[in-house]
């Protein structure tokens, strides 16, 4: 068998003549010495991976409970209204419906302008009831302001902390409108 050719530790960067091809070390110490650092790598990673999914699901707890609050504050403003679609004043539950949805334009998720408050058949079985919601928005808001929820829109790329700022401001919100309609009453 041919003498190996020597190569550089991996650990203390000498030259030495390998016994195996699969030797990275020079002596035991430096074997140790890269076997620690290995498995110190690997936990390390395993920590920022972890860390990683946390903030993921942390950001997308954040936006849900942004969206519960700015839903509710759209419930709350719409209070006296009816369906934005149908129109009905009917008993039963209502939703925060949105006019050009979340997922076609995430970035007017939390506009004002763009939802408002929707009986549960036409937000849930007739998907928004949009043909009968843009007439009625028309005249709610105005063409204007209609044509630029339709138009296009920069792109918002949320944190969790800007979730947890909407998610606090439409809380705050509510609560002043609350305050507002038990004054009036
Ligand atoms: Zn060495
Ligand atoms: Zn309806």
């Amino acid at each position: 068998m041919k003498p190996l050719k020597p190569k550089k530790c991996r650990v203390c960067k000498f030259e030495f003549i390998p016994k195996s091809s699969l030797q990275i070390a020079c002596n035991m110490a430096c074997a140790i010495t890269y076997a620690q650092k290995k498995q110190a790598k690997k936990k390390d990673k395993a920590i920022k991976q972890q860390k990683r999914d946390f903030y993921a699901n942390d950001k997308a707890f954040r936006a849900k409970a942004a969206q519960k609050a700015f839903n509710a504050f759209i419930r709350a403003r719409d209070k006296g209204q009816p369906c934005i679609s149908c129109q009905r004043h009917h008993n039963g539950q209502y939703h925060a419906g949105h006019f050009k949805t979340i997922g076609a334009n995430p970035e007017l998720r939390f506009e004002e302008l763009n939802c408002h408050k929707q009986c549960a058949p036409c937000n849930n079985h007739l998907s928004g009831n949009i043909a009968n919601y843009r007439p009625n928005l028309i005249e709610k808001i105005g063409l204007e302001k209609v044509e630029w929820l339709e138009g296009p829109h920069e792109a918002n790329r949320y944190t969790a902390q800007d979730y947890k700022a909407i998610e606090l401001h439409y809380k705050q919100k509510l609560k002043e409108l609350e305050s507002e309609s038990t004054r009036v009453a």
